[in-house]
């Protein structure tokens, strides 16, 4: 090994903090190996039997079945290969060149046998694999965390903020099914601004999206837990209400079309108002999801008919 190489070996974090010239000497079966881009030094189908110490360019690291994604690189004084060194096991990630690069190959048994000569290397082999598990679990929290957002951004509704058809489709079921079982009594209303189209057209579409939320939000704060609410269309909503008969029902859907339509809606220097029409069918033990959409949206249509700004209950 010529000066500049054993100055840049000595650098390694396995001899960080210890007289190199200690375990210099079982150095002497090292190879060099030479990496050029996109060469592989370490495959999880192919045995590993050596640890490789980076003396210049870089490797990057991918996990198995993420080729394309890059989990980890490393640079000169860091090394690679000291898991499968520790568990006897094949490599447990894919690492590749990402530059060309240099390694000195320490092979395994001289590796333990350093381990037996000096503490400072066994220390410093067990910092190394702890900074190892210690990124892995960062990178499984942070990926577990950004899975829980894209589930929760697949459900939720970006301009409301409340459900959507997608959850409903999922949660709706899961509810009727157990107030079948329990035999209680449910209901699905269905609500839909009443001349929508006019207020789009007299302030624009972003000030109908400011009296959408506004709706959604008066919803959201006169609905009980339980109740499940959902942007169910473009100015469409739906709420199931577990647990509650028709005349309950009919109440708080009274209830919410009162609270819209005292509500004034303020976007930047405009006021104004809307009204909601609802229809309402009761559940009942035979029916589908289907029928009772379907029910409550005849009751909507004849609340329409009828003059709008009311509520309609399913015949
Ligand atoms: P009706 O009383 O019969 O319900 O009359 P309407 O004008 O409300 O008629 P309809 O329910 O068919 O109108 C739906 C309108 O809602 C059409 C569309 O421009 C508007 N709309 C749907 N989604 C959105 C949205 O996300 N933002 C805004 N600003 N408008 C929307
Ligand atoms: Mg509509
Ligand atoms: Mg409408």
């Amino acid at each position: 090994m010529n000066a500049q190489d054993r100055a840049l070996t000595e650098q390694n974090t396995l001899f960080e903090g210890m007289d190199f010239s200690n375990v210099e000497y079982m150095l002497e079966r090292c190879t060099l190996r030479e990496l050029v881009q996109g060469e592989k030094l370490l495959q999880p189908e192919v045995k590993n039997r050596h640890l490789y110490m980076i003396l210049s360019g870089e490797l990057s690291v991918h996990l198995v079945g993420q080729a394309t994604l890059e989990h980890a690189s490393l640079v000169a004084g860091e090394c690679t290969g000291e898991i499968s060194l520790v568990d006897g096991m094949n490599p447990s990630a894919l690492v590749v060149a990402a530059k060309p690069t240099r390694v000195l190959m320490v092979p395994h048994d001289t590796v333990w046998s350093m381990v037996d000569q000096s503490h400072d290397v066994a220390r410093n082999l067990l910092s190394i694999i702890a900074g190892r598990m210690r990124n892995d679990n960062s990178a499984l929290i942070s990926s577990h965390n950004k899975r829980a957002q894209y589930e929760h951004q697949a459900t939720v509704d970006a301009l409301t903020g409340v459900h959507n058809r997608r959850w409903m489709s999922e949660a709706f079921p899961r509810v009727l099914h157990r107030c079948k079982l329990d035999n209680s009594n449910s209901a699905i209303l269905v609500i839909d601004i009443d001349f929508f189209k006019r207020v789009n057209d007299t302030y624009g579409h972003l000030v109908g999206d400011v009296a959408l939320k506004a709706l959604a939000k008066i919803m959201q704060v006169n609905l009980r837990p339980h109740d499940l609410l959902v942007r169910y269309g473009g100015e469409e909503f739906a709420i199931l209400l577990p647990d509650t008969g028709v005349e309950q029902a009919r109440a708080i859907a009274e209830r919410l079309r009162t609270m819209v339509a005292a509500n004034e809606v303020i976007s930047g220097d405009l006021t104004f108002k809307i009204t909601v029409s609802i229809g309402i069918a009761p559940t009942t033990q035979e029916g589908s999801l289907e029928d009772f959409f379907g029910a409550a949206d005849r009751a909507l249509y004849r609340a329409k008919e009828l003059g709008r700004n009311r509520i309609e209950v399913s015949v």
